[in-house]
């Protein structure tokens, strides 16, 4: 968790007061304080999901060591949806993963990845999640809404609750911010109000395992036959 605390202090433009009696004869940009362009134009750098792509098939499964602990997990592929995959407990290290569909159908196979969840502090989710390469890309593509059937998973990580991916990416980045909770469930709503005070709604803890997987073609074509209003720009 270290991460998080070298970037959110990360303001480095303040630090050199005792320097500035030199900058009156060498006039520096950085001390008028007043050009708003650059500030927010810097992207944090997240940390992604640990993954794998060296998957064996025996049989009807297949075999991968954890991209945490190394140990050896098998998964029956009768157990993985074609196109949504499936999510399975590390059988060590009791991470969160990912194992996507096309490992059944043997789809895109040399472009997938197997994914470990990452601990991420629920007060962190948005930054996280707005942050992310894959998130930029979607919505490059005007395709965000799909991570609402894949591509993010979000689970407690005490009681391994799954908390829903429209609640998880309608999260607010501050306590004070209005959230329109009229396109949630009853259920989402209360994960809503929960996770917006910090914590789990069922057991009060305040650490997600979060995965963000790349969006493989099978899923956006399977989705673009399956309904059109994934993708509102057409
Ligand atoms: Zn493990
Ligand atoms: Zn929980």
């Amino acid at each position: 968790m270290g991460f998080w605390h070298r970037n959110i202090t990360g303001s480095d433009s303040v630090k050199n007061c005792t320097q500035e009696k030199r900058a009156v004869e060498k006039p520096k940009e950085q001390i008028s304080g007043g050009n708003a362009q650059t500030p927010k134009a810097k992207k944090l750098k997240i940390p992604l999901n640990k993954t794998t792509s060296e998957v064996k098939y025996i049989l009807n499964s297949v075999v991968f060591s954890c991209p945490i602990c190394d140990e050896i997990n098998t998964l029956d592929l009768n157990e993985l949806d074609p196109i949504l995959g499936g999510e399975t407990l590390c059988v060590q290290c009791q991470d969160v993963l990912h194992v996507p569909g096309g490992y059944r159908t043997r789809s895109e196979l040399p472009k997938l990845k197997i994914y470990a969840g990452l601990p991420v502090a629920v007060r962190k989710f948005p930054v996280f999640y707005w942050n992310h390469p894959v998130i930029h890309e979607l919505d490059e593509r005007g395709i965000t809404r799909i991570i609402i059937q894949y591509g993010l998973w979000g689970f407690c990580q005490r009681c391994h609750h799954q908390f829903s991916p429209a609640v998880l990416m309608n999260l607010p980045h501050t306590t004070g911010e209005i959230v329109d909770y009229r396109s949630l469930s009853s259920d989402e709503m209360v994960e809503m109000k929960s996770l917006r005070t910090g914590c789990c709604p069922y057991c009060s803890h305040r650490i997600l395992l979060v995965i963000i997987s790349e969006v493989p073609h099978y899923v956006i074509s399977a989705s673009e036959n399956l309904s059109h209003r994934w993708d509102d720009r057409r």
